[in-house]
């Protein structure tokens, strides 16, 4: 194909065409489409933010030509470059939870394992339960220098609070305690955990995980989840229904049994209707 665009051919020997072909020419409708929505995205973010002005009326978001798009590049990796310098100047924090610089509380997890010293401000600042659990006014007595975790075990509890101080958690260390991460943001109200664990377990859903992250959503009453795992037994029924897994996990969870026999046979019916 004689593409203006991507062709290998010099660009003096080409004939004088200006054809384009249609990966170039998709590519180019889908890079304008996509920068006209997050140009609208950040607009209306920004009108919201503000008081009205008559600058800020919808009609001032005009549609980006192509041409803009290696400023709008550059533009995104200067903010990219930015949040990495504040993630960097945040993340100073794991230095003293590592170093235990005048650190004010001990965390012990329920294996009786050795107990982990932390800063209170910083477990406060994280999790309203834990700010609660700290705090001390007239009435009660003032909070012990220990709280015990009994739902974590060491490995656990060291994983949670390298999450606590840097935002963030290897893969490895995600992917062995995604389960007990999730509750303990549950339990703890850890929001911005919550999603990290959730959007793990729905990237690596599959066979083999998908009755674990079904019970799980069901202890936590995650919608999303559950729904996506629902689904996927469904799509995959004979095969999780004959596991060895299955055979554990259905004495053990029969109302969770009796929604997947339901979704099955929901999902079969609709089918039936639709002449599928
Ligand atoms: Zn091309």
């Amino acid at each position: 194909m004689d593409c203006s665009i991507c062709s290998s051919m010099p660009f003096i020997l080409r004939p004088p065409r200006n054809t384009i072909c249609v990966a170039c020419y998709e590519g180019a409708r889908n890079a304008i489409t996509l920068m006209n929505k997050l140009e609208i995205d950040h607009h209306s973010k920004s009108t919201h933010n503000t008081t009205p002005t008559a600058s800020s009326s919808p009609n001032s978001c005009k549609p980006q030509p192509l041409g803009n798009l290696s400023k709008w590049i550059t533009n995104m990796k200067e903010i990219e470059e930015d949040l990495h310098k504040k993630i960097s100047f945040l993340g100073g924090l794991i230095v003293a939870f590592r170093n235990q610089i005048h650190t004010d509380i001990q965390l012990q997890p329920g294996n009786n394992g050795p107990i982990i010293p932390a800063h209170r401000a910083l477990l406060a600042a994280r999790s309203e339960i834990f700010r609660n659990m700290l705090d001390s006014d007239g009435c009660k007595a003032p909070p012990s220098d220990t709280i015990t975790l009994p739902e974590l075990n060491t490995e656990e509890l060291e994983s949670l609070l390298e999450f606590l101080y840097s935002g963030n958690l290897g893969f490895d260390k995600l992917e062995k305690h995604v389960y007990s991460l999730f509750v303990a943001a549950d339990k703890y109200d850890i929001p911005y955990l919550q999603d990290f664990c959730e959007r793990y377990m729905l990237s690596s859903l599959n066979a083999t995980n998908v009755l674990e992250i079904l019970e799980i959503s069901d202890v936590c009453s995650n919608k999303t989840l559950k729904e996506t795992a629902l689904n996927f037994i469904v799509r995959n029924m004979e095969d999780i229904v004959f596991s060895a897994k299955y055979e554990v996990f259905a004495p053990k969870n029969p109302h969770l049994g009796m929604q997947i026999t339901r979704a099955f046979l929901m999902d079969a019916k609709t089918k039936r209707i639709n002449g599928v």
